[in-house]
């Protein structure tokens, strides 16, 4: 059962803050707040730095949902970016859509009320809560962000990749000529020239 006390909240002003910044959120009082107690939260986030030659070129957005649980937050929801890709056939960049589906519990490090540090060994890869009472996504996207990353993009499902003979994309347009060998640079400015 879910409480009707909801309220929405945004996290902090967007403006100048980083990506890290605004995927952490203050959860201090909705964890004070009866059990089933939800707040929505709209993310509106800049791109973060995600390393590995693996670029995020859109903000990500989308809503979250926590819900008050027995032992932390429940967090769900689905948020949405793109990442830069390359097509693995003709070799043309891609923004890459991605989405993020966040269904997980966020458990504290520190007891709300007593202030004393929770056993944590029990389940040592749970999602925790900082130690001032934040709920911080950041790793959590960012892995989710790699998960997403595909092995073999396309361009289009059907592209039909690059001449093995001049390398120009086939997709360009019709593309003809003799089989005999050509000098692919010749052969290039053919193709510009059409
Ligand atoms: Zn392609
Ligand atoms: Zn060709």
């Amino acid at each position: 059962m879910t409480r009707e006390a909801s309220t929405n909240t945004t996290n902090r002003t967007p403006g100048n803050q980083s990506g890290a910044d605004a995927l952490l959120f203050n959860v201090a009082g909705l964890l004070g707040e009866p059990l089933g107690s939800i707040r929505d939260i709209r993310v509106e986030a800049p791109p973060l730095s995600l390393g590995e030659g693996l670029v995020q070129i859109r903000d990500l957005v989308g809503d979250l949902r926590l819900t008050r649980t027995n032992r932390g937050l429940m967090v769900r929801g689905r948020l949405r970016t793109a990442i830069a890709q390359t097509c693995s056939r003709c070799l043309r960049e891609v923004e890459w859509p991605v989405e993020l589906d966040i269904d997980e519990e966020a458990l504290p490090t520190i007891d709300l009320v007593s202030g004393a540090a929770v056993n944590s060994d029990d389940e040592p890869d749970a999602l925790r809560l900082t130690n001032h009472h934040e709920l911080d996504l950041e790793d959590d996207v960012r892995d989710l962000i790699n998960l997403a990353e595909p092995i073999a993009p396309l361009c289009r499902e059907d592209c039909p990749g690059l001449c093995i003979v001049c390398g120009l994309e086939l997709a360009s347009g019709p593309h003809d000529h003799p089989d005999e060998e050509i000098d692919p640079r010749l052969e290039g400015l053919r193709g510009l020239l059409q």
